[in-house]
C-alpha cells in the first residue's frame, strides 16, 4: 500500500507538520477523517483537525447520556463495580488521606469511592451534565473547566488519574507538563487510553470502536507514552493491557461496525441515544445486544490473548515521578 505524505495538517501532539496517511474513518455525524502517523513524534492523529464546531456537536448531551446517568441503572451498577475496582487499584500505591485528582472525573463516582475511604477527592470535568452530576457528591472538590484553567499549587497532588481522556486533550503536551509539576515527587500519575498499537486497531483499522472520531484526536502507543513521560521525569512503573470493561466489547463492536452501515450503534442504543439509532429496527437492535451477551465469553478469551502479547485494546499504566 502506498502512503501518501500529508504536510497540511499539524500533528496535535508536537505540533510538527509532515505526516503519513494511514486510513480513513467516518464519525457518528458522518465527517469524514484521515488517521495520520507524524513523522516526528509518531503520533497517529486525526486529519483534518476536528473544527470547535464538531467537536461541541460531539460532546451534545447524547455524549453523556439523556437520563439521569449516561446509562440505564443496571449497566451502571456494573460500571460501579469497574470504578470500585479502579479505585482499589489506586489504593495499592496511594493511601488515605491523600489528596487525589480525576481529570475528566465524569460523574464523579469513582472519587466518591476514594472520599468514602477517607482520600481528598479532586476532579475536574467539563461543564454539562456530568459536571452537574459530580457536583451532586459529598466532599469532592469540583472544578468545572479543564486543567490548563486551573490554578493548582506545585507538588499538591500524591495522585492524579486520566481515564480515558488523555486522548481527548486539544492541549496535551501542556497538560502533562502541568500533570508533572502539581504531582508530588513521588506521586503517582495513572492512566487508562486506547493502545493504537493493539491487535484490535491494527485488525478493524478505520472501524475500530476505541477511534471514537472526532472525540479521540490522537494516540501514542504505548512505547512512545512511556518514552514521554520518561523525559518528563514520569517513570512507568506498571502496565496493564487488559480491560473486562473496555477490549471484549472493543473487538464486539468493531466487528459490528464492519457489518452495519453506521459506527457504535450498539454503543449508542446502550447509552439510549434514540436519534442515531432510529433507522435501525427495534427487532435489529435486539438481535445486537444478543450477539453482544452470547458471544462475551469468547471475546473475553480474545482479549485476554491480545493482553498476553501486550496488544490490548486500551492500556492502563501507572507512572511515578522521580524525587530528584
Ligand atoms: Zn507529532
Amino acid at each position: 500500500m502506498k502512503w501518501l505524505l500529508d504536510n497540511k495538517n499539524p500533528c496535535p501532539f508536537c505540533g510538527a507538520r509532515q505526516s503519513l496517511r494511514l486510513y480513513s474513518t467516518c464519525s457518528i455525524s458522518g465527517d469524514n477523517f484521515y488517521l495520520n502517523r507524524c513523522l516526528l513524534c509518531r503520533a497517529v492523529f486525526l486529519s483534518p483537525t476536528p473544527t470547535q464546531q464538531q467537536l461541541n456537536q460531539a460532546y451534545n448531551d447524547s455524549y453523556y447520556g439523556e437520563g439521569q446517568e449516561k446509562f440505564a441503572a443496571c449497566i451502571e451498577k456494573v460500571l460501579d463495580h469497574f470504578r470500585r475496582t479502579r479505585a482499589a487499584r489506586l489504593a495499592k500505591y496511594i493511601k488515605p488521606p491523600s489528596k487525589i485528582l480525576d481529570i475528566g472525573c465524569g460523574n464523579g463516582r469513582f472519587l466518591g469511592y476514594l472520599i468514602n475511604q477517607g482520600f481528598d477527592g479532586y476532579g475536574i470535568e467539563l461543564p454539562g451534565k456530568a459536571a452537574q452530576r459530580a457536583a451532586q457528591i459529598t466532599g469532592l472538590n469540583l472544578e468545572v473547566g479543564s486543567l490548563t484553567t486551573t490554578n493548582y499549587n506545585d507538588n499538591f497532588f500524591d495522585g492524579i488519574c486520566m481515564w480515558h481522556v488523555f486522548e481527548h486533550l486539544t492541549k496535551p503536551k501542556e497538560t502533562l507538563h502541568i500533570i508533572q509539576k502539581i504531582l508530588k515527587p513521588g506521586g503517582y500519575l495513572m492512566m487508562s487510553l486506547p493502545n493504537i498499537d493493539s491487535l484490535q486497531s491494527r485488525l478493524f483499522r478505520g472501524k475500530w470502536l476505541h477511534l471514537d472520531p472526532p472525540r479521540h484526536i490522537f494516540f501514542l502507543a504505548p512505547s512512545d507514552l512511556i518514552s514521554t513521560l520518561k523525559d518528563l521525569g514520569l517513570k512507568s512503573i506498571n502496565q496493564k493491557y487488559f480491560s473486562l470493561e473496555q477490549n471484549p466489547f472493543g473487538i464486539q463492536q468493531s466487528i459490528l461496525n464492519c457489518l452495519l452501515r453506521k459506527r457504535d450503534v450498539l454503543f449508542e442504543a446502550l447509552k439510549g441515544n434514540n436519534e442515531y439509532i432510529k433507522e435501525y429496527s427495534r427487532f435489529n437492535i435486539v438481535l445486537q445486544k444478543i450477539f453482544y451477551l452470547s458471544t462475551y465469553p469468547v471475546f473475553v478469551l480474545l482479549a485476554g490473548l491480545e493482553a498476553a502479547l501486550k496488544k490490548g485494546g486500551t492500556i492502563e499504566f501507572v507512572f511515578k515521578k522521580e524525587k530528584t
